[in-house]
């Protein structure tokens, strides 16, 4: 395992691929720092004597050599497995205050290790051996990666083939001898300018026809051809601010002009209902990363909507009570589905453990509908300062200095500047660039509603449901009765 300063010094020696705002720019660029950090957060907290009880949870024992490794490079090989990375995220994400970045990658790599296996049982290729090959060196070095999925798209409806310009899905424009050309572009890869290595997958289900658009493979993200145009977004807190981070985080537009790939990294390459099933399995362990960060976000706003209460000095007022247990019903139901989803979850033929479809789906859905309603209820807790806070030269400045100290006290049990402090983290946390961003990355990361929708319908055997009614009405029903499972997960 590397250290956090590896890591850095890793990015700093990577070729000059980011655009933002107009320039060309380093990776130490000052807007990438909040990114960089959370990264950092996850080499840092292995070797970190506080968190020295949870060493199960943040490492693992590699299947490939048998060291030990940060488990976000970890294949998962049990059900225990499944529920460490669950607890690992929730755990890490809370460090953060938000994303964990490393779950894109963590994810992406079990969902190649169970496809590239099923691909060579069905077709007689070599992906499984090449993605081990891959892995061991990813692990080994312990390389951060992040997912690139979602193609560009074009006009909705239409399907990649459909498209008046076939590039608006990625798809391989050439087979080599020593490998395949790739053009296209993926949209918001999270974190992809800080990390070392891209993996790219399918967005979605793909016809016979759409052979050219089901390819992956895994690429460095400096990689000649690889271009990223970039968002960035962090808090900005007061000069001379005392709390960890700054965190913050990062997403790519990444363009592929004309990028070649060896074939010792191409992991699918023409099997269109491999893709297919890629995409899927890749938003499925996506989904039960979810069910770790999402109630880690919870966590974060339940505090600050408490410390606001505090602030306000309205702790013990009844509706402020209820709307915290609120808060605590979202983020434990979600983290308890998630739980049953690792419970819940199958062997695959490759030996990977994958998470229970239905509840993977139900839980991140369940998330996605209460993110705005989160943000809504620590916004009515805390009053309007978060939004209106005077800026931090204000309260040092000796004129307004003393109209600050004055007029921002509230509950005589907290000291005005930890008042000031407090509502400094919580305009961060809801009303700035970086909080717009995570209640969008709550609403779509991982696929938005509709897509957890198709999965959980493709998924419940409603047939069944219907004949409990059926029966309860008294109308005559042949099929089998099941009562354990209502949600089928697809056999693997
Ligand atoms: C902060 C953030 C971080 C993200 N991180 C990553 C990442 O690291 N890697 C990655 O690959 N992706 C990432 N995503 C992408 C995420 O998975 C997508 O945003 C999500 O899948 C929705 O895709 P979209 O943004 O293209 O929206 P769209 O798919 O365009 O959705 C917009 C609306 O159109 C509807 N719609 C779309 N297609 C159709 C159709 N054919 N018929 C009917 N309705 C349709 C949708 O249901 C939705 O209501 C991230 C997104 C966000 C916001």
């Amino acid at each position: 395992m590397i250290s956090s300063s590896e890591y850095r010094k890793r990015l700093t020696k990577m070729r000059r691929n980011i655009y933002n705002d107009g320039n060309l720019v380093d990776r130490d660029f000052k807007r990438l720092e909040g990114a960089i950090n959370i990264i950092a957060k996850t080499y840092d907290m292995v070797t970190d004597p506080e968190f020295k009880d949870y060493q199960d949870i943040l490492t693992a024992t590699s299947h490939l050599t048998g060291e030990k490794i940060n488990r976000f490079t970890h294949i998962h090989q049990s059900i225990g497995d499944l529920l460490a990375k669950q607890k690992m995220t929730r755990i890490t994400s809370q460090q953060v205050g938000g994303c964990i970045a490393r779950c894109m990658g963590i994810d992406s790599t079990n969902a190649l290790s169970v496809v590239t296996y099923m691909c060579d049982q069905k077709y007689g290729t070599e992906y499984n051996k090449r993605f081990v090959k891959w892995l061991k060196d990813f692990q080994t070095n312990d390389r951060t990666s992040c997912c690139a999925q979602t193609d560009v798209k074009g006009n909705r409806p239409w399907r990649p083939h459909e498209q008046k310009d076939p590039d608006l899905y990625l798809r391989i424009v050439e087979r080599k001898s020593d490998g395949i050309i790739v053009r296209g572009a993926k949209v918001h890869n999270s974190f992809a300018p800080v990390v070392e290595q891209i993996n790219v997958i399918p967005t979605r289900a793909l016809t016979k026809e759409e052979g050219d658009w089901a390819v992956a493979f895994a690429i460095p993200a400096d990689a000649e051809g690889v271009k990223q145009i970039v968002s960035a977004a962090m808090p900005e807190y007061p000069k001379g601010w005392s709390g960890p981070g700054p965190w913050g985080g990062s997403d790519s537009m990444t363009v592929f002009d004309d990028v070649f790939v060896p074939w010792d990294n191409v992991f699918l390459c023409g099997e269109a209902d491999m893709g297919g099933y890629l995409a899927l399995m890749f938003a499925q362990y996506h989904r039960h990363s979810y069910t770790g960060c999402k109630p880690a976000m919870t966590d974060v706003l339940t505090g600050a909507a408490a410390l606001m209460a505090e602030v306000n000095g309205i702790e013990k007022e009844h509706h402020v009570r209820e709307k915290l247990a609120e808060l605590i019903c979202t983020s434990e139901l979600v983290y308890g589905t998630g739980i049953a989803a690792a419970i819940n979850g199958s062997k695959s033929p490759s030996g990977t453990f994958v998470p229970d479809t239905m509840y993977c789906n139900v839980s991140r859905r369940h998330a996605g509908l209460n993110i705005y309603h989160e943000y809504d209820i620590v916004a009515d807790i805390a009053g309007g300062m978060p939004a209106t806070l005077p800026r931090s030269g204000d309260w040092v400045n000796e004129e307004t200095k003393p109209f600050m100290e004055k007029y921002m006290a509230r509950n005589p049990d907290v000291d005005v500047q930890d008042v000031l402090k407090a509502f400094a983290w919580v305009q961060g946390l809801t009303c700035s660039e970086w909080a717009g961003v995570m209640q969008y990355a709550g609403v779509h990361g991982g696929g938005s509603p509709r897509m957890e929708q198709i999965a959980i319908m493709g998924s419940y055997n409603l047939e069944n449901t219907k004949n409990i009614a059926k029966r309860l009405a008294g109308i005559k029903v042949n099929k089998p009765y099941t009562f354990d499972r209502l949600g089928n997960t697809p056999k693997l």
